[in-house]
């Protein structure tokens, strides 16, 4: 299939190329007066394979959101795909991969703790109905169990 290049990086990257679980620097912005935004593509499902369903994946985005911030004060935002494979993460002025990936380790290990999902009540969230805390434990465990080759983005 031919395409044509994008305004959007991840509209750009080949999905049959890569290789999920992973993580990927996805891009990086300086701004004028010289901080720096990374954004991560954090990839929990193989696309066009796999998905992580809405119930389990809306308590994972809770409970990172929530616990990754225990670990790192340089997060700006974490937020779900809407093609369910993954979420982007992005940080200012933290530009360390290998310590990104430590911080999704601990963020993940806090997530298989949990005895309740964070803010899932109709004050604080959007479809508070719609939640799984045994999905999103399940989901992190995946994602753990691969942690050796999170850095390992494309097939060869
Ligand atoms: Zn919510």
């Amino acid at each position: 299939m031919t395409k044509e290049k994008t305004n959007v990086e991840s509209f750009d990257l080949d999905h049959t190329k890569v290789v999920a679980p992973y993580v990927r620097l996805a891009g990086v912005k300086e701004g004028e007066k010289g901080d720096v935004v990374t954004k991560y593509d954090v990839r929990f499902k193989q696309p066009n394979k796999a998905h992580m369903e809405m119930p389990a994946l809306h308590s994972l985005e809770h409970l990172m959101a929530d616990r990754i911030r225990n670990h790192s004060t340089k997060v700006i935002d974490l937020s779900p795909m809407g093609c369910q494979t993954g979420f982007y993460l992005s940080f200012i002025n933290h530009n360390d991969y290998e310590d990104v990936l430590d911080i999704l380790e601990k963020t993940l290990n806090d997530v298989l703790a949990a005895t309740s999902v964070p803010a899932c009540n109709e004050v604080q969230c959007g479809w508070a109905a719609s939640h799984s805390l045994e999905g999103a434990k399940s989901l992190a465990k995946e994602f753990l169990e691969k942690r050796n080759t999170w850095h390992i983005v494309f097939t060869e």
